[in-house]
């Protein structure tokens, strides 16, 4: 019996199901259930909430989500190997654990559940990325998640929180920070995980924001923001070259020097440069 539930411990249900993790599908599994349940809990509250989590695998974090509380877990996973002990935590909480057999990046899995919305993953890194943008950039904002609580390889979070003149800012941190409030809640060790990675890895907490920090268009801040920090190294006038005729009297009109490079640029900055390109 473990802390959390009557279901069986994880390493049980690993041998029972033979679930040897799969280096393609970016299996490193959390088998304690203490930490799942301590990540569950950095969600928020997760009483009268629909969670969306991608990745369960054997279902570690699962059991987690559905021990603090949650409302309705909508599990989405890739392995069909996972599917029957998924099954067996479906059956201990009756009509609040839906899983569905797909590759998250194929579908929008939040189609499937009604807000108040909070999303959970531990998933493979490049995927986690990859819908992390996604969900930072929907046709409509406030989008209809409330919060993302995500675990990335720690250099990845660090990108995420960065701040200006740091090596780890650019796009993903003006992109996270944008629209939302995005914090490192908890480092974890490769031994956290089985098998253990190569890298230390870290849960990243952002909430959505009402409204964006600061005005501007999504299409123009992220064209901006692009050609600034694909040439990181060099001058703004010359980085923003194509993007506008006369781009150095639009920095200068912006409060932005025209020799100053993008790492040195804070959000509010973009945001005043993307207006006034915009205009
Ligand atoms: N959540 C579990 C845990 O914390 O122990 C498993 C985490 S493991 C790092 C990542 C999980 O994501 C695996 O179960 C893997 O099969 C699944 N996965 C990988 N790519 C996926 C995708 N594109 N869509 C859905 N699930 C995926």
């Amino acid at each position: 019996m473990s802390a959390i539930d009557s279901l069986p411990p994880l390493r049980e249900v690993i041998a029972r199901h033979e679930l040897s993790a799969r280096k393609a599908l970016g299996q490193n599994f959390i088998l304690d259930l203490n930490l799942t349940a301590r990540i569950a809990r950095l969600a928020g509250d997760l009483a009268g909430v629909d969670v969306l989590e991608v990745g369960p695998g054997p279902g570690g974090l699962t059991r987690g989500l559905l021990a603090m509380g949650a409302r309705r877990v909508l599990a989405v996973e890739k392995d069909p190997r996972c599917l029957p002990a998924l099954a067996e935590i479906a059956a201990a909480y009756p009509g609040r654990l839906e899983v569905l057999h797909a590759d998250a990046l194929a579908i929008d899995p939040l189609a499937y559940l009604n807000p108040p919305i909070r999303i959970v993953a531990n998933l493979p890194y490049n995927v986690g990325t990859e819908l992390l943008v996604r969900w930072l950039t929907p046709p409509i904002w406030p989008p209809v998640w409330q919060s993302l609580t995500l675990m990335f390889q720690r250099e990845v979070a660090e990108r995420i929180v960065a701040k200006p003149g740091s090596e780890a800012y650019g796009r993903l941190a003006l992109l996270a920070q944008w629209r939302s409030d995005a914090r490192i809640v908890l480092s974890l060790p490769p031994e956290a995980f089985t098998p253990p990675p190569k890298v230390h890895s870290a849960v990243v907490h952002l909430t959505a924001l009402a409204a964006p920090r600061f005005a501007a268009d999504p299409a123009v801040l992220n064209r901006v923001v692009a050609a600034a920090f694909n040439q990181r190294r060099k001058m703004l006038r010359s980085a923003l070259r194509g993007i506008a005729p006369d781009i150095e009297s639009v920095l200068v009109a912006a409060g932005i020097a025209p020799t100053a490079r993008a790492e040195e640029i804070g959000l509010e900055q973009f945001c005043a440069l993307a207006r006034l390109l915009k205009g």
